[in-house]
This record gives structure tokens, C-alpha cells and sequence, in this order.
């Protein structure tokens, strides 16, 4: 693609990191196959090539958008689909992601927006005042039909609460056994006030598997919820915040074990995010370079015997971030299937379930039809469990499906020797 650059504009790395990434494309239109918002609006202006068209309008004339491109690229999932598909290597998220701060600037959003986008940043990235938020939210179901429809989604989230388990203190939990590797647990914002579970089964499994599992005081939300929302300042201070508490265990660690895997694909993007930043460019480059989905961490170093207790028909949902974003699609199929699971998965698995993050609250309409396509597509396989290895997509498909969703970690944890998770039901139970 031919672009129109000033050399003061390309003057700025960030633009010229973006002059580079349009030039890549070539128009083929490959993308728009497999992109979920053109799927389901046929409108050329909700697909990767037109949103890479809109995006090099604004960037070139370095205007402010208009109101018709702020919906389009609003409404992109960054579920990064395109970047699976596409023949040329057009590195469609830095593009996007530069465009969402770009908007961010430029843009003055409509009050309501501001509101929640505002709300959106500031919560969620706080597992406890994220807890205190939900349990605010619950208090208010009786009033969800009243309720504006982000709000109303707001409290569906909060009845997918699970509880069982605490928020994990900062702290280290010694391997069992002889220790065999030093890892750093990230241990997150929203999943935990939302599903404590997770990082529980995270931590005995590690430990079992040998590891010493150190969880940083000062590490926190990986960033991405602001990041996604155009909000970079935040979203750098709290990766900054994580590089320095990863950095300063003492004696150092292998690998940052990340169980979300929304947030893994941004950890592994630190590097590129300070690329341009002196004082944490190397650092931020080395944290990106040993952060592990604990899925692919797990498939590197070996699981644990499983000790064939559990065995069930489980149907696998890769999140995007999983399978588009870390290109992880073997590992978690694998190690289910050494645990003693059959695994089977849903037809179309490469599209969007509709969580993206906070666009199920943001973008309710579109985020309900996908929804709707996946419920659909895990049903017809009549499974006694779906797993999931990102806090999203389990809490998008809970609500909708009888079988219960776990994340991959509690149904390997159960298999090699934890305990039976608690939203199991009884055996034999299907869809
Ligand atoms: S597939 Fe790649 S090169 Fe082709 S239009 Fe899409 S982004 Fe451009
Ligand atoms: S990230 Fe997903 S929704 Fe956005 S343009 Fe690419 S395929 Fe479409």
C-alpha cells in the first residue's frame, strides 16, 4: 500500500513504526474471510483491510477521526484473527492499537462513553476494588431491567462470579519436591475478584510440577484493559509497574507464568511497548522474551504424571488471544489429552466468542451475536466440560451453557492430583 508521509511525520517512531506496517499490505483482502465483525456486517469499513484504510487516512492527514471511524474501529475485536490470515505479515495490533491512542487524543467522546470508558479504566484493573465493584453490582440485580445495557452487563458478569478461593497474597509458595524452576505467577486484576480459583489451581499445580512459585509484590493488571481503550499512559504505568516487580525478585526467575491469555499477549509485548524508552527498553525486552502462557509453559517443561482420576469429554475453546495473539493452538489440546481428557473443538474456532476484553460491555450487540455462534458450536459437541485458558471467554460462554466452563489449568490440576473442581457436576452429566 502506497502512503503519503510527510519525513516530519515519519519523524516520529510511532508513526513510522505505522508507515511501516501499512506498507505491508498489499489490499488482497485475504483478512476479511476470517475477520468476525465483516462476518457478521458485510460492510467493508468493519473489515481489517477497510479499517487499515480508514486508519491510514487519519494517521496521514494527522487529523481527528471522524464519527464514522471512531464506530468502525470501535467496533474491531482486536481478537487478531487477520494476523492469522494474512499472507503479507501486516502487524494489524500495533497498527490498531496506535490508532485507539490516536483516537483517544483526538477524540472527544460522547459524555456517556467518557463515563464508562473512564469507569472501565479505572476499575478493572483493581482486583479488590474490581471485588467490592461486583459485589455492588450483584446488589443491584434486582434493578437490572432498568438498567442502561452496559450496566446491565456489568451485573451479569458480577452472577458469573465464582467464589472457593482467596486473592492470592504476594509472597513465595516453595515447589514440592525437589525445585526444579523459579517462576513468577502473574496473578492479574479482574480474573481474580471474578474467578480466584484459577490462580489457586495455577499455584498447586506449579508447585507440583516443581516449580517455587513467587507472586510479586507491586505486580498487578498487565495493562491491556487500557490499553485497549486508547488509555496508554495507564496502561504503561502499570506494565512498568510489573517489569520493575519481575525484575527485582531476588536471585532472579525463569519465566513469567501468565494463565490469562489476554494478558499474556501483552506481556509478550512489552518489549515493542518500551521499544522506544531508554531506561526500560532492555528490561522490558527481557521480561517479554521469558513470559510463558502456563499452558505452553507446562508443554516446554513437562506436566506432571497424571494420575487418571479424571477423565471426561472436554470441548476446547481457544481464545483469540491464544490462538491468534500467541499463536498457542497445540499446547493446551495436548496437555489436556495426556491428562486423560478426549478433547474435541467447536466448528469455526478461529472466530471471536464476543468478550474481548471489555467489548462485551462496550459493544453488547455484536458481542451477543458472536456469543450466540459459539454457545452454538460448543453445544452441538455435547461436552461434560469446556475449558478455556482466558478469564473472557469462560465468563462470555458461563451463563449460556450446562456444562460447566473451567479454565484448562483447573482440569490439569484435578487430573495430576488437586482437587476436583467446584463447578464440576456430577459425572456423566452432558449438555
Ligand atoms: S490479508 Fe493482509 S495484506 Fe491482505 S488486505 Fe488483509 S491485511 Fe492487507
Ligand atoms: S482484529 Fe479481529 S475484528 Fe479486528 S479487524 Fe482483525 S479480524 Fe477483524
Amino acid at each position: 500500500m502506497q502512503t503519503r508521509f510527510s519525513p516530519e511525520q515519519l519523524a516520529d517512531p510511532d508513526i513510522a513504526e505505522a508507515n511501516d506496517i501499512l506498507r505491508a499490505c498489499v489490499h488482497c483482502g485475504f483478512c476479511t474471510a476470517t475477520c468476525p465483525t465483516y462476518l457478521l456486517t458485510g460492510d467493508e469499513l468493519d473489515s481489517p483491510r477497510g479499517r487499515i484504510y480508514q486508519i491510514k487516512d487519519m494517521l496521514e492527514a494527522d487529523r481527528p477521526p471522524s464519527a464514522s471511524e471512531v464506530t468502525h474501529i470501535d467496533r474491531c475485536l482486536s481478537c487478531l484473527s487477520c494476523m492469522t490470515t494474512c499472507p503479507s505479515g501486516v502487524h494489524y495490533m500495533h497498527l490498531v492499537d496506535h490508532a485507539r491512542t490516536h483516537i483517544e487524543r483526538r477524540w472527544v467522546r460522547p459524555l456517556r462513553d467518557r463515563f464508562l470508558r473512564s469507569m472501565l479504566g479505572r476499575v478493572l484493573p483493581g482486583p479488590r476494588l474490581a471485588d467490592r465493584i461486583l459485589g455492588l453490582a450483584r446488589l443491584g440485580a434486582p434493578l437490572v431491567r432498568v438498567m442502561p445495557g452496559p450496566v446491565r452487563r456489568m451485573i451479569a458478569l458480577a452472577a458469573d462470579c465464582r467464589t472457593g478461593a482467596d486473592i492470592l497474597s504476594p509472597g513465595v509458595y516453595p515447589a514440592e519436591g525437589e525445585r526444579r524452576y523459579r517462576v513468577a505467577l502473574m496473578t492479574g486484576c479482574i480474573q481474580q475478584a471474578i474467578d480466584a480459583n484459577i490462580n489457586a489451581a495455577s499455584v498447586r499445580l506449579l508447585r507440583r510440577h516443581g516449580c517455587e512459585v513467587h507472586v510479586a509484590a507491586g505486580a498487578g493488571c498487565c495493562g491491556s484493559v487500557n490499553h485497549h481503550l486508547g488509555q496508554e499512559r495507564a496502561a504503561r504505568s502499570l506494565a512498568e509497574a510489573n517489569i520493575r516487580a519481575w525484575t527485582s525478585i531476588p536471585d532472579g526467575i525463569d519465566a513469567v507464568v501468565v494463565n490469562a491469555s489476554g494478558c499474556g499477549t501483552v506481556v509478550k509485548d512489552y518489549g515493542y511497548m518500551f521499544r522506544n524508552d531508554p531506561a526500560l527498553a532492555d528490561t522490558a525486552r527481557s521480561v517479554s522474551d521469558r513470559t510463558r502462557d502456563i499452558c505452553e509453559f507446562l508443554d516446554e517443561t513437562g506436566l506432571t504424571e497424571a494420575t487418571g482420576d479424571a477423565t471426561a469429554r472436554v470441548a476446547y475453546q481457544s481464545a483469540c488471544s491464544m490462538q491468534h495473539g500467541q499463536k498457542l493452538t497445540r499446547q493446551p489440546v495436548d496437555l489436556l489429552r495426556r491428562a486423560g481428557f478426549e478433547v474435541v473443538e467447536p466448528r469455526d474456532a478461529h472466530l471471536c466468542c464476543g468478550s474481548a476484553g471489555t467489548y462485551n460491555i462496550r459493544q453488547g450487540e455484536m458481542a451477543d451475536r458472536l456469543r450466540a455462534q459459539k454457545l452454538a458450536a460448543l453445544k452441538a459437541l455435547a461436552p461434560d466440560y469446556v475449558a478455556s485458558g482466558n478469564i473472557g471467554c469462560m465468563v462470555q460462554l458461563r451463563s449460556g451453557l450446562e456444562a460447566p466452563v473451567l479454565h484448562t489449568v483447573e482440569l490439569l490440576d484435578w487430573a495430576t492430583g488437586g482437587p476436583k473442581p467446584d463447578a464440576v457436576e456430577p459425572e456423566g452429566k452432558r449438555t
